[in-house]
C-alpha cells in the first residue's frame, strides 16, 4: 500500500473534474484528477452528435470534446490519471483508496456525475453483451439491418434512435409515458425520422432469448385502456433509461437528497468541511457541458479560499 499527496483530489474525469482541476492548477493549488474509465469525458463520451449549445464547441462531438479538454489539461501540465477508480473515501480524513494506493489531500472536489439506471427484469444481466447493450456508440455496428428497440425517454434514448436509424438499424423506441425528458432538438428529429417507431406506455417485462437475444415482452397500457402484452422480435435491446447520481461514494459522508444527489450551497460546499461537489453530481438545474464547467471553475475557488484561510 503506497501513499501519496496533493493539495486537492478531483474525483471524477467529466466536464466538471476537468474545470475544476484546471482552474485549481491556475489558482496555485496542485491538484490530481482522478478518473475511473479508460479515457477522460465522462458523458461526453457517449454524444454522438455534433455540439449546437456549448458555447466554443460549436460542431464537435463529445468525444472530440473530451479530447481538447484532454489536450488543454496536458498543454497546462495538470496533473490526471485514468483507471484510477476511487473505491472508498473518507471525507473525514480526506483520504482515497484506487487499487492499492491511498491519496490523500487538504481538499477534495467530487465531480462524479452520473450513471446509468438498471430496468431489473428477467433477461437484462443475463443477455448483457449479447443482445442487451447500454451503449449505441459502441455497438450499433453490430446491428446494421437488424430489428433493436430502444427503451428509455431522455437525451441518451433519443440521441442513441438517431444513432442506430443512422447505423441502418430498424428501430423502435420504446418509453414507459407519452412525456419526454429528452431535448427538443433531439425529439424533433426523432419523430422527423420515418424509419424509427415510437412505443409510448410501454414498459418492458422480460427479456428472451437464447445464446442471443430473440425478442422482447412489453407491456402496453395507454391510460384508460386495459393493459396488453406484446413481444417484439428483435436481436437488440439498448436500454437508456436515465440516470443515478454516481454518489455511492459518500453515502452516509455527506448530505444528498432523496434521490442521491450531493447538497451544496452556491459554491459547490457540501456539508463536510474542506468537501466541495460540483457538475451534475449536484443536480443542477440545466445538466450541460457548460453548466459543469462553471460548477467546476466555482469549487475550485472555493476550495482554493478555503486552504488559503486553513493554512494561516
Ligand atoms: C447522450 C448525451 C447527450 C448529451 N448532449 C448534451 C448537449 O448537447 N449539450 C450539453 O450541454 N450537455 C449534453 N449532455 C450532458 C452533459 O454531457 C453532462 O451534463 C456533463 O457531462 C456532466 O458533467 P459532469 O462532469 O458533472 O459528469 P459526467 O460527465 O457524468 O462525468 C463524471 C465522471 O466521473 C467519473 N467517476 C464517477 N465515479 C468515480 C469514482 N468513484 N472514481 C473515479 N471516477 C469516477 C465517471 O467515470 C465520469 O467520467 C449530454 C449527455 C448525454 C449522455
Amino acid at each position: 500500500m503506497t501513499t501519496s499527496t496533493s493539495d486537492v483530489l478531483v474525483i471524477g474525469g467529466g466536464p466538471a473534474g476537468i474545470s475544476a482541476a484546471l482552474w485549481a492548477a491556475r489558482l496555485g493549488v496542485t491538484p490530481l484528477l482522478l478518473e475511473g474509465g479508460p479515457r477522460l469525458g465522462g458523458q461526453l463520451l457517449r454524444s454522438y452528435h455534433r455540439s449546437v449549445d456549448c458555447p466554443g464547441f460549436y460542431g464537435l462531438t463529445g468525444a472530440e470534446i473530451a479530447d481538447r479538454l484532454t489536450e488543454h489539461l496536458v498543454a497546462e501540465s495538470v496533473p490526471f490519471r485514468v483507471n484510477a477508480r476511487v473505491t472508498e473515501l473518507s471525507t473525514e480524513t480526506l483520504t482515497a483508496t484506487v487499487g492499492d494506493e491511498h491519496l490523500t489531500a487538504r481538499a477534495i472536489i467530487l465531480a462524479l456525475g452520473v450513471e446509468k439506471r438498471r430496468l431489473g427484469i428477467p433477461g437484462e444481466r443475463e443477455f448483457a453483451g449479447r443482445g442487451v447493450s447500454t451503449s449505441a456508440t459502441r455497438d450499433n455496428h453490430l446491428y446494421k439491418n437488424k430489428d433493436v428497440v430502444i427503451v428509455g425517454g431522455g437525451d441518451g434514448a433519443f440521441e442513441e434512435a438517431l444513432m442506430l436509424d443512422d447505423a441502418g438499424c430498424r428501430v423502435t423506441l420504446i418509453h414507459r409515458s407519452d412525456r419526454f425528458r429528452a431535448r427538443p432538438r433531439y425529439r424533433d428529429a426523432v419523430f422527423a425520422r420515418p424509419g424509427i417507431r415510437v412505443l409510448t406506455h410501454a414498459c418492458p417485462t422480460e427479456i428472451l432469448g437464447d445464446e442471443a437475444v430473440r425478442a422482447i415482452r412489453l407491456e402496453i397500457a395507454p391510460p384508460g385502456e386495459a393493459p396488453k402484452t406484446v413481444t417484439l422480435d428483435v436481436s437488440g435491446v439498448f436500454l437508456t433509461l436515465g440516470i443515478l447520481p454516481a454518489t455511492a461514494l459518500v453515502a452516509g459522508q455527506l448530505d444528498r437528497d432523496a434521490e442521491g444527489f450531493i447538497v451544496t450551497d452556491r459554491h459547490g460546499a457540501t456539508s463536510r468541511p474542506g468537501v466541495w461537489a460540483c457538475g451534475e453530481a449536484t443536480h443542477p438545474l440545466l445538466p450541460s457541458i457548460t453548466t459543469a464547467f462553471g460548477d467546476g471553475a466555482t469549487a475550485a475557488k472555493a476550495a482554493f479560499q478555503w486552504l488559503a484561510v486553513s493554512s494561516q
